[in-house]
Formats: C-alpha cells, structure tokens, sequence
C-alpha cells in the first residue's frame, strides 16, 4: 500500500527514506542523463529529479521526461534538502530524488492553454487588463485547465470563504437559512425572465427572492438568509452582469427603524471583509501576484451616506444629475471615486435612494415621499447591494403597485401573506460573484464565476 505524502508535508520527510507523491507534471526539463520535473498539487510545486544510476534506468529518465505537461503522476522518492539552489525552480526547501514514476492520467500532448502562460502576471500598462498571452475566450472554452492556475485556484477557494462567513455570521446573530423556489411567477421586472415550460403553464427562472424571503417573515422566521441562484435574461456583455449569478439575500424584522437591518447588513459584510483579510491572506496574495491590485479598504463603522449628498458630490465635482433617477454607471464611479478621497473606503452605503428608481414593494420616506427606505452598497464604487424597507400593509401595497402598472394578478398569495399580520422588515440582496470581484480589484465578474454563461455562452 502506498502511503501519500502531499507536497508541504515533504519538510517533515527530509532524510528519512521514500515516500510516495501524487501530483501533475507541472513542467518537465531534460538535460542529458538527468531529468528535473516539477510536480504539483494544486497551487503547490516540488521540483524533482531523475539521474540515470543503479536504480534509474536511461529509458526511464527518457520516459518520465516525455509524459505530457499536466498528467497526473505517483512517483515514489525521496525527499532530500535543497543543496544549492542552481537547479531548483521553485521556492521549496525540498527537493525529491525519484525512484519510481507511475502515470496514473495522461494528458494530451498538446494544451489549448500553457497554465504558466495562463499564470503570467499582468503588464500594468494594459489598460484593458486582459492578459495578452491567454485571453478570455481561450480561458473560457478551456474552463477546467484556466482553473488550475494559482490565482483561480484562490479565487474559488476565497469565494467558498465569503459564503462560509456570511453564512456563519448571520447564524450566530439568529438567522435561519431558508430555501427559495427558483421556479416562480412573473413580478416586477418583466424582461429579465427566462421563460421555463411548466406543465401546462409558463413558468420562469427567478429574477430575485425577495417573494417567498417576505412570506417566511409573514411566516414567522423573524430573520432569515438564502444562497441561491438568480436569472438574468439580461444583456450582460458588461464586465458585472452575468446571466446566473449567486444572491446572498436576506430578509429581517426590526423594532423601530429599518436602519437595524441597514446595520445588519453593513455590519455582516464589514465582517466578511475582515475574514476574509484573516483567515485568506494566502489566496489574497496568490490573486495579487497574477493581478496587481490595492488592497481594499474599508473603515471599522461603515461610511453611510444619504443618496442627496452622493449627489451633491457629483455636482460639486461639475456633474449634472437628476434628484430622482438610479446613479448611473459613470455617476456611480466617479462617485466612488469622490468618497473614496474623502472617506479612503473602498466601501460605503448610499441611503435613501429616490422612490421613483426603486420597485413598487419598496416602502416610501414617511418624512419625504420622493424619497424611499431603501439603499445601495457599494465596493470599490460599484454596486454590490440593494436593499428597502418593505411595504407590509397590503392595500398600501397593492397602490404602489398600481402605480407602477405592475400586475398583480398572479401574485395574490404574496399580498395575502400580508393580510393576517406582518412584522415592519427589511432585506437585502448581494451579488456574491460582484463581493469576490471587487474585493480583489477584478475587473471582470467572469473572472470570479466559476463556469460563467452569457448570451453567447452556454457551455462550459
Ligand atoms: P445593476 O445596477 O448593476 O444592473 P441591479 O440594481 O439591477 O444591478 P439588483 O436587482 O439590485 O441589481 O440585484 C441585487 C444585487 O444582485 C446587485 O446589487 C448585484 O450585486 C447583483 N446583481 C444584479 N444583477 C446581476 C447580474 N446580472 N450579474 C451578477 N450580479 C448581479
Ligand atoms: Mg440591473
Ligand atoms: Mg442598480
Ligand atoms: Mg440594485
């Protein structure tokens, strides 16, 4: 039986005899009687040697040199210091003197992407930012390969990370995880729908979760979560819209103002940010080394601005804005750009948003109804979040929408989940591709979805 030693657990078996390694063959060098692959496992690499002697045979040296770049491998070695660093390419300590090599998976012989290629950090001159040598398209039609390079590999494993925390946050402050039903009715926002055969009705994918997050406070559960997928029939050939993407929502009574659920919201993310600074400093510089980028900033009491004075901002800075429209793009990061110099945080929160850019189940300012119970967040002067205070009385509810010319026909059990009693609440969804991206300064959300579809994309 072989047992297996991964690649930093070798310090601990220098000098003391063989021990067995699976990994890829990561690259392969020969030079005359010898041959010096580098293995590795995941983001880890441990150089290796063959030497033609008593127990390395020359066709050895010469097979194990002309296995493919990136099979999969067991060899059977023992792990020896580093005795000069002249033919080590790696930063190990350690280095392995081989005995036996078994191909366990072969590659084939030519890749569609070098992953040392794929790997190579950015020029900084390259104002578009896509990496000159392996561009988007190539690392998308080649997902798998792309994903085995050590940024990607940190990419994915930080993500997991603000699912844990978010997660893990909310539920020790009382949250319940509840689960959405991601084939629903049509509510607001008509021309985002995927349309799904339903038995003898149309159905469709859902667009947001807010409904059934709504009905489970109706129901009682107080302060809830989801993690779930949202569909976006949407024209997303920006760099932060994809077509499914994964919502961090929740949805939470509160006593007497819905800032307890702003706090909430601004004070979990703040969190999650710290975590992720903790406990992923490793994935947060192997990112770094591929994509140089300024750590994001953010303050220990979140920054919470009112959406007039993010105006009045732009406007000092010579910008001509309406008092009732969505910020738009250009707006939204030029003003990142002014709180940023003014506050130094990568994240603040825009509050009060003007009633008219909101949807109809968004509850109106009681003191100015022009203006809404509702606000966005905000990472590195983009929109990671929206949230409101809900309209919970249903006649109220049925005005504005109304209103807005939203039909409600289908939507009955929703209202009515406000006619026997609904606690005054507010919720919130955050894109978790857009946290990941903005975090590390990506500047692609296709960069921070692991299999990302887009209108011409469907596959991987
Ligand atoms: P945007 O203004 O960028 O189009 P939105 O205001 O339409 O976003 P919301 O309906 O408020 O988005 O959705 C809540 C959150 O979901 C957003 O703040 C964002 O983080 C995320 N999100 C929305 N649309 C997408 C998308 N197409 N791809 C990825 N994330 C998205
Ligand atoms: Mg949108
Ligand atoms: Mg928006
Ligand atoms: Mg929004």
């Amino acid at each position: 039986e072989r047992i297996f030693v991964t690649v930093p657990e070798l310090v601990n078996h220098v000098d003391k005899g063989l021990v067995w390694v699976r990994g890829r063959v990561h690259t392969s060098r020969a030079k005359g009687k010898q041959c010096f692959p580098i293995l590795r496992q995941q983001s880890s690499t441990i150089q290796c040697i063959l030497a033609v002697n008593d127990i390395i045979s020359k066709q050895m040296v010469k097979f194990t040199g002309n296995i493919p770049k990136e099979s999969i491998i067991d060899i059977q070695a023992k792990p020896v210091s580093v005795p000069n660093k002249i033919e080590s390419c790696t930063e190990q300590t350690v280095e392995l003197c081989v005995e036996q090599v078994f191909v366990i998976s072969q590659a084939k012989s030519q890749l569609p992407l070098q992953i040392e290629d794929a790997s190579r950090p950015l020029n900084p001159d390259d104002a578009g930012g896509l990496n000159i040598r392996v561009n988007q398209d190539t690392r998308l039609n080649n997902r798998v390969l792309d994903l085995r390079t050590p940024a990607n590999q940190a990419i994915f494993r930080l993500e997991a990370g603000v699912c844990r925390l978010f997660r893990d946050i909310l539920t020790e402050n009382g949250f319940t995880e509840i689960h959405t039903p991601k084939i629903q009715l049509p509510d607001e926002g008509g021309e985002y729908f995927f349309t799904v055969n339903y038995f003898k009705e149309t159905a469709y994918l859902a667009v947001s979760q807010y409904i059934h997050r709504q009905m489970a406070i109706a129901a009682d559960f107080e302060k809830v979560f989801t993690v779930g997928a949202v569909f976006r029939a949407e024209d997303s050939h920006t760099h932060r819209h994809l077509i499914e993407f994964v919502g961090l929502d929740l949805e939470m009574t509160f006593k007497y103002h819905y800032h307890e659920v702003l706090h909430t919201i601004s004070n979990t993310l703040t969190a999650i940010f710290k975590g992720l600074r903790d406990q992923y400093s490793r994935e947060i510089e192997a990112v770094g080394q591929q994509y140089k980028v300024e750590p994001f900033k953010f303050l220990e009491k979140p920054l919470i601005l009112q959406f007039t004075e993010g105006i009045a901002m732009l406007r000092e800075a010579g910008i001509e804005t309406g008092d009732d429209e969505d910020l738009s793009l250009p707006n939204e990061k030029l003003l990142g750009r002014l709180v940023k110099a003014k506050y130094d945080t990568d994240f603040y929160i825009l509050d009060k948003f003007p009633l008219s850019a909101r949807p109809f189940y968004t509850m109106p300012d009681p003191d100015n109804p022009k203006y809404s119970n509702s606000f966005d967040m905000f990472m590195r002067g983009e929109e990671i979040s929206s949230g409101a205070q809900r309209i919970h009385d249903p006649e109220y509810l049925i005005e504005r929408a109304k209103h807005d010319a939203v039909e409600l026909t289908k939507l009955a059990a929703y209202i009515d989940a406000f006619r026997y009693g609904c606690s005054p609440h507010a919720g919130c969804s955050i894109g978790m591709e857009r946290v990941v991206m903005f975090y590390l300064g990506l500047n692609n959300i296709r960069k921070t979805s692991m299999f990302p579809h887009d209108p011409k994309r469907l596959m991987p």
